[in-house]
C-alpha cells in the first residue's frame, strides 16, 4: 500500500528503531511509548486490521504470536506483559496496517480504558 505509514517503515522509507525482523514480520519501537517496553509487531504484508484476518492470511498472525513468545523470553518478561491490537476507530486504531502492541515493564491496569 503506497500510502501506508507502516508499509513505508517495512520498506525503510520511514526510519524506525528495529527490534526484530524476519521474512514476514517486522518489530519496532513505538514512537510514543506508553510503557518502558512498547513495541509494535506487524506483518510485512499489508492487512488493514484484525477483522480482515482470513484463512488465507492468518499464518502470519500466528507467526507474530510465536515472535511475541520469543521476545518475551529474550526480554525476560516473565513478570507479565500485554498484547493489544486496536481494531477500528472506536477502539482507537490510528494506523490502518494491523499491528500488535507489546507492552511491559510497569503494572498494566485492567480493564483497559
Ligand atoms: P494504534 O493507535 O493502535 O493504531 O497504534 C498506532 C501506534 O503507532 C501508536 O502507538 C503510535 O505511537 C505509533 N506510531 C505512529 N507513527 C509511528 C512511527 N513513525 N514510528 C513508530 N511508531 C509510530
Ligand atoms: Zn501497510
Amino acid at each position: 500500500m503506497a500510502d501506508c505509514l507502516f508499509c513505508k517503515i517495512v520498506k525503510g522509507e520511514i526510519p524506525s528503531t528495529k527490534i526484530y525482523e524476519d521474512d514476514s514480520v517486522y518489530v519496532f519501537a513505538d514512537i510514543n511509548p506508553t510503557a518502558p517496553i512498547h513495541y509494535l509487531l506487524i506483518p510485512k504484508e499489508h492487512i488493514s486490521k484484525l477483522d480482515e484476518v482470513t484463512k488465507e492470511n492468518s499464518a502470519v498472525i500466528a507467526h507474530i504470536y510465536e515472535v511475541i513468545a520469543q521476545l518475551a523470553e529474550k526480554l525476560d518478561l516473565k513478570d507479565g506483559f500485554r498484547v493489544v491490537s486496536n481494531c477500528g476507530e472506536l477502539a482507537g486504531q490510528s494506523v490502518f496496517h494491523i499491528h500488535f502492541h507489546l507492552l511491559a515493564g510497569r503494572p498494566l491496569e485492567w480493564p483497559a480504558g
